[in-house]
């Protein structure tokens, strides 16, 4: 297979410059396509477009947006095996995640379907007589979505959904490895009967054409997920230009393990959480905090664990483990595997990468025991790499599972309803787990972190709302 992949803007397919190859991260030999890219002209001329449609996009029925997202919903699901197979080749996703995430957007255009016929709004009564007030949502404009490539039709299904459920037009800038994945979705969007330039794809480097999108005096809000320091930048620069934003970053997300755990359940929970997925999710556990009465029990489970897994071609059967999703990210895993060693951490598994019959970015679960301070054990490092904190108690465990920059997830293992419910009241992140893996969420209820994690209104769910609605409050003299 070997396809060019294209740009949408204004119900035109646009091809970009030069030829950039759609990598297959099991097998460097056989790339899934190709794509041009496009320059900040072109990036600014989608935002145009977005702009020029919004009027009467804003002003179509709830009716109109709702049956439009249940179509697109419905095809994604009936061709959920299609597109997440052709998520597994692209990112490297085992073929049963990489459906069920297909599904996971499909569901999203179908709950969105549903919030374009409820959107709220209220009617109080005035401190004035004779006054009535309404409070009311509006869309909030031209929409601009960055996003990165670990859930590369999930998260832009939860972010396109909800805005053109709310009557926002929208220019989609997906991650630079993902090109296909966004075509995908784009190409069933222009078949769903979106008038031109409602919605529009830009492909490109961040830098160029995410740039373009933030720079754009058009652009009324963006949507961004990825790491913390481009987040952090297109921060300073919305704050500059007054845009709204909405920033899902990173994560170190402690999965915290009680003497009274089911360690069969704890050690599920720590695997899944820290290696599916190749480790490549925001909410993976990356920090396993253990009481230090079982520490010991636990390091061999799980090192047990660790050795039935399969690492290889996310498309095989039986592989559990698909490869790191470029050299890029692979390269970043291996520094830190190296950082481990430099800063004493002990290694209790993998370390290396494996060697597969295809020539991809194969990397072993790997797990190290190491310190609080150690650089594996604070900085986020987005591969099937985790750090082991032995813990006193249920106190000591809490505190090393808050002593981190990041709050987007935080688990616990524990039979204690005691325990349960003081975690969940005081784990400093925005979800919490409880005898669950920390990744691995609800499509229709919301997502997000505290502190350095997130920033601005929570994503999915009617929460939703905030982000993609500007509230009006109309006074009338009755
Ligand atoms: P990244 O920050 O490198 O890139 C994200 C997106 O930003 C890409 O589309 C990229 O092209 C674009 N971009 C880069 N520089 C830009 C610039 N100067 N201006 C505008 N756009 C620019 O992140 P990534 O490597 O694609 O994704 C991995 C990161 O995403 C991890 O930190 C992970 O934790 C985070 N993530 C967070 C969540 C969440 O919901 N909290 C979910 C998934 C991934």
């Amino acid at each position: 297979m070997s396809q060019r992949f294209q740009s949408y803007i204004d119900g035109q397919w646009v091809d970009g410059s030069g030829s950039t190859a759609d990598e297959n991260p099991a097998d460097l030999s056989t790339p899934v396509g190709e794509y041009g890219v496009l320059d900040a002209a072109l990036a600014a001329q989608a935002v145009e477009a977005a702009a020029t449609a919004l009027p009467a996009w804003a002003l179509s029925t709830p009716q109109q947006r709702a049956d439009l997202l249940d179509r697109v919903g419905s095809e994604i699901l009936a061709r959920k095996e299609e597109l997440g197979r052709l998520l597994a080749l692209e990112e490297g996703k085992t073929l049963p995640e990489s459906i069920g995430e297909a599904a996971r957007a499909g569901q999203i255009f179908k709950f969105f379907a549903g919030e374009a016929l409820r959107i709220p709004g209220e009617k109080l009564a005035s401190t004035r007589p004779g006054v009535d007030v309404e409070i009311t949502r509006e869309p909030v404009g031209v929409v601009g979505i960055i996003a990165p490539w670990n859930f590369p039709l999930a998260i832009p299904a939860w972010k396109i959904a909800p805005a053109l459920a709310y009557g926002n037009t929208v220019v989609f800038k997906p991650a630079e490895i993902v090109p296909a994945c966004a075509w995908a979705i784009a190409e069933i969007l222009s078949r769903a009967g979106l008038p031109p330039g409602v919605f529009n794809l830009v492909l490109g480097a961040g830098r160029t054409v995410g740039q373009a999108l933030v720079e754009h005096p058009r652009l009324d809000a963006l949507s961004f997920t990825g790491s913390v320091p481009t987040g952090n930048a297109l921060l300073k620069q919305a704050a500059a230009r007054g845009l709204k934003i909405q920033l899902e970053m990173g994560g170190k997300n402690p999965l915290v393990v009680l003497a009274d755990a089911d360690l069969e359940v704890a050690v599920e929970c720590a695997v899944n959480g820290a290696y599916f997925s190749t480790g490549q999710r925001c909410t993976a556990s990356s920090r396993l905090i253990v009481e230090n009465a079982v520490y010991d029990d636990f390091v061999a489970r799980i090192q047990a664990r660790l050795a039935t897994l399969k690492v290889g071609d996310p498309l095989q059967p039986g592989i559990d483990i698909g490869p790191v999703a470029s050299q890029a990210q692979l390269d970043t895993d291996l520094s830190y595997i190296r950082a481990g060693h430099d800063d004493g951490a002990e290694l209790l598994f993998g370390g290396e990468r494996v060697e597969y019959r295809t020539q991809g970015h194969f990397l072993a679960p790997t797990l190290f025991a190491a310190k609080p301070g150690d650089r594996i054990a604070r900085e986020e490092i987005f591969g099937p790499v985790a750090a082991l904190l032995r813990a006193d108690d249920y106190a000591h465990a809490l505190a090393l599972a808050n002593d981190t920059a990041f709050g987007l997830c935080g688990g616990i293992c524990t039979t204690s309803l005691k325990y349960a419910t003081h975690f969940k009241r005081h784990a400093q992140v925005g979800m919490v787990m409880v005898n669950l893996p920390t990744a691995g969420v609800d499509p229709h209820v919301p997502f997000g972190g505290r502190k350095a994690s997130s920033y601005g209104p929570r994503e999915q769910g009617r929460y939703a709302v905030e982000f993609y609605t500007s509230v009006k409050t109309a006074y009338t003299a009755a």
